[in-house]
């Protein structure tokens, strides 16, 4: 796997999970700073950076260091990047949905589906067949559905990330 931060894979799954904002946060991290500083740099409310900075610090992707000013008596926060932390959790990412991936393309490999109209369930003969072609939660009928589009797409998405976790 690549080194981490800066890199593309890091924005395209990290966009992903969450939003370019937080992106932009993790990059404006190169090295620690105070989450003011951060907001005066991206020229945003400090109010919203540190709400996105407590986003990544719930996915331990950032840390901080608490230290009070002896003057004011008010508490700064220095945040900082974890770059260790950054790349294992990418490559779980990454792991995790390509095992999903292919979970669900032998799903789909596995015989024909069906669909209804509420679109909620995608099921094989055999569901379609206890119920009598109804779906009993919109109460249409099942529709025989083809799975060569869906393959064709969770083929691609899977060569998409297998690129990724080179
Ligand atoms: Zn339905």
């Amino acid at each position: 796997m690549r080194s981490t931060t800066n890199n593309s894979l890091l924005s395209e799954v990290l966009t992903e999970v969450m939003t370019k904002e937080h992106v932009t946060v993790i990059k404006a991290l190169s090295k620690p700073k105070h989450d003011e500083d951060i907001a005066a740099t991206l020229k945003l409310k400090a109010t919203v950076v540190r709400t996105l900075l407590n986003d990544l610090h719930i996915k331990n992707l950032v840390e901080y260091e608490r230290s009070k000013n002896k003057k004011t008596g008010w508490y700064t926060y220095l945040w900082k990047r974890r770059d260790d932390k950054l790349s294992a959790y990418i490559q779980t990412y990454l792991d995790t949905k390509l095992s999903d991936l292919n979970r669900q393309l032998a799903v789909e490999a596995d015989g024909v589906k069906f669909n209804c109209s509420c679109d909620h369930k995608r099921v094989t003969l055999e569901t379609a067949m206890e119920t009598e072609f109804m779906c009993p939660e919109c109460n249409s009928m099942f529709i025989e559905s083809d799975s060569v589009q869906i393959r064709k797409k969770l083929e691609s998405e899977i060569k998409r990330i297998q690129k990724q976790l080179k």
